[in-house]
């Protein structure tokens, strides 16, 4: 199956003309619930991992109430992904006895007690080949994109906390069958679930603080001017115009929407390099309000989150990688 996003309302030069030029290309990834193996670009997917290479570990503090398993996360999804199948006579509980007792048990969590002291081994979180994604920007003579992370909270603020690798496929000789996992998780929102990935490459104007600030004003002005019309038929630039919600790779970075955009001393590498969008990971693939970037073959779908990952409030996280190294560790932020 293709994904397919459909034509853009409007032609957004047509508004601008400024903006004739500024267009950057950007891969949605479009995940969607499957078993990926490691041979496929997945989200939450098994990784191509080299048997005698040591898996990636976090050494941060972790600050918790209380705690999941990943055992747990996987668990509770199947019984509720399994109780929403089953037809349901009107006026009975959608969960059996059993199971309620098992989603109690789990809900309730572990004590963060439990929580071993020493590093904990990060959990894969995406992995991306070049064949499938064209916008991935593989340094040298690598073809793929390994991403992990640390699923506490602080990956929302701790660029350590996730992890790239870049690899050279044909280099995995003999692969790790039995990867690490942590033996516990702060938050199952920061577990993926296994997808595979429907690539597509899109077109889209800058976000709203890459603008030239007269520009910026004239759009800002102009859905304005739609709010108080009675034309709610209007696409915005936001939302409908400048770029596509969900995960993807490459393009503009993702729109800051609960704090000021990071300035140019913020956004840099650690070695002092500015840094470009590589990975946006989002909570939804789509919301109202950039409800017109979903793909033609999803309109009758309800399903937005395939990834079960939410990140803060229904944020994004913005992975930013070093334009001077690729090597260099990421930098992240929470847009
Ligand atoms: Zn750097």
């Amino acid at each position: 199956m293709s994904l397919t996003t459909p034509p853009r309302p409007l032609d957004v030069v047509s508004l601008f003309p400024e903006l004739a030029g500024t267009t950057r290309t950007a891969t949605r990834l479009h995940p969607r619930p499957g078993e990926p193996t490691v041979h496929d670009s997945s989200v939450g997917g098994p990784l191509l991992w080299p048997a005698d290479e040591p898996w990636p570990t976090c050494s941060d503090d972790h600050d918790v109430h209380r705690l999941t398993t990943l055992e747990d996360v996987r668990t509770l999804r199947r019984i509720l992904a399994e109780a929403w199948a089953r037809p349901r006579p009107p006026r009975t509980n959608l969960l059996t006895p059993d199971e309620q007792a098992i989603v109690d048990r789990i809900n309730a969590g572990h004590d963060a007690d439990l929580l071993p002291s020493g590093p904990l081994p990060l959990i894969p979180l995406a992995q991306l080949y070049a064949r499938d994604v064209p916008d991935l920007p593989c340094p040298g003579d690598t073809d793929m994109l390994q991403v992990l992370w640390c699923p506490f909270d602080e990956l929302l603020e701790l660029s350590s906390a996730v992890h790239l690798r870049w690899r050279q496929s044909g280099d995995v000789k003999e692969v790790l069958s039995d990867p690490p996992e942590p033996a516990y998780v702060g938050l199952a929102d920061y577990v993926p679930a296994p997808c595979v990935l429907h690539p597509e490459q899109v077109l889209e104007y800058p976000p709203i603080h890459e603008l030239d600030e007269d520009v910026a004003q004239r759009v800002i002005a102009r859905e304005r001017e739609l709010i108080f019309s009675d034309d709610t038929e209007q696409p915005r630039y936001r939302g409908a115009l400048s770029g596509p919600p969900g995960w993807k790779v490459g393009g503009w970075p993702a729109p800051w929407s609960f704090r000021d955009p990071a300035g140019p001393d913020e956004l840099r590498c650690r070695c002092g390099a500015p840094v470009e969008a590589l990975l946006t990971i989002d909570s939804s693939e789509w919301d109202g309000e950039s409800g017109s970037w979903r793909p033609l073959e999803d309109i009758d779908t309800s399903e937005d989150c395939p990834t079960m990952v939410t990140v803060g409030r229904g944020y994004t996280l913005q992975i930013y990688h070093c334009l001077l190294e690729a090597g260099h560790p990421p930098f992240t932020a929470l847009q």
